[in-house]
């Protein structure tokens, strides 16, 4: 059982299709209508009749704008890929019977989500498939599967790509342009890209050793700015005695360490905030970025003197400092 915790489970009745053989292709595809009107025509004849995969709302669809449903248990064949049954997950987008309509900002969203979890969950790279030839694995439109007429002059791969001598048929019509122009563009500008940034976050992250390298380049950085020492100073002027781990030490040095510790640790969390930021942001992680956000981030801890340090001034055998 596949079912997508982002979408509406809508299960079309009692599950009649074979299973899946192998998950290759995630395949978008123009419903030609809207949302729940697609699915009043899905439901009626439940799993023997046309379905996809996954369906998702546009702009034309009100509340519905971005709404994920999910027909068919990813386990288990759609038809919407004819002779790729076996091996195609299917997404419907809705485009309020208008196929030139662009996918809003909302559906864009959800689309780049759902296909997150698609490519992750079967190991799928998020890449544009040249062609639906046996064993290509990746991400394509509905188009590419499709014959068109003679007098047709495609303008090629990848915008405007069709069927290739051996490829995998995903229509019986002649002619079939699904999703559309508009669409088509934006999946290869915009929603894979976005797809595949979301997909190899881990890949790109620099190793541990290297990123905490930048991070202390950056607490060291603010530490070596003088009204920032001062304040350092200023925190640890107490000359007592204090215990550590049943050890006598001075409270310099408690106090010293406990502001390092602290300071460090903004720095660190400032870091890992800076490159959040350029992840969310997709962009490529700028190391000298990091770097300063953890300098910031020290500078911020020590100038606004808010770290509470509780000190333990009894010993082991209760005698005090
Ligand atoms: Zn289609």
């Amino acid at each position: 059982m596949a079912w997508y915790s982002g979408a509406e489970r809508r299960p079309l009745g009692k599950q009649t299709e074979p299973r899946m053989t192998e998950h290759n292709i995630l395949c978008f595809h123009t419903m030609v209508g809207s949302l729940m009107g697609t699915d009043n025509y899905f439901d009626d004849d439940g799993y023997y009749g046309t379905e996809s995969h996954f369906g998702v709302g546009g702009s034309s669809d009100g509340a519905r704008d971005g709404h994920v449903i999910q027909w068919q248990d990813t386990d288990y064949g759609a038809d919407a890929n004819l002779d790729g049954k076996h091996e195609v997950i299917s997404i419907e987008t809705s485009d309020g019977a208008d196929s030139d309509q662009p996918w809003s900002p909302k559906q864009i969203d959800s689309l780049v989500e759902l296909g997150i979890w698609v490519c992750l969950e079967y190991g799928i790279p998020p890449v544009l498939i040249p062609d639906t030839k046996p064993g290509r694995r990746g991400i394509g439109y509905h188009r590419q599967g499709c014959d068109h007429s003679s007098s047709y002059r495609p303008r090629g791969w990848p915008y405007d790509a069709w069927r290739v001598p051996g490829g995998r048929r995903w229509s019986r019509s002649l002619g079939k342009t699904c999703p559309g122009d508009v669409r088509i563009r934006q999946l290869v500008d915009i929603v894979i890209p976005r797809i595949k940034a979301g997909f190899g976050q881990e890949d790109d992250m620099p190793d541990r050793q290297e990123f905490e390298f930048w991070v202390k380049n950056g607490v060291l950085k603010a530490l070596m700015d003088d009204k920032v020492r001062a304040w350092v100073e200023r925190a640890v002027w107490i000359d007592r005695k204090v215990f550590r781990d049943g050890k006598h030490i001075p409270a310099i040095q408690e106090l010293a360490d406990a502001k390092t510790e602290a300071l460090a640790t903004r720095g660190m969390v400032a870091g890992l905030e800076e490159a959040h930021r350029q992840d969310e942001a997709g962009e490529a992680r700028d190391l000298d970025a990091v770097a300063a956000a953890a300098e910031r981030g020290t500078r911020k801890a020590l100038t606004e003197g808010t770290v509470t340090v509780d000190i333990d001034i009894t010993g082991p055998e209760g005698q005090t400092a």
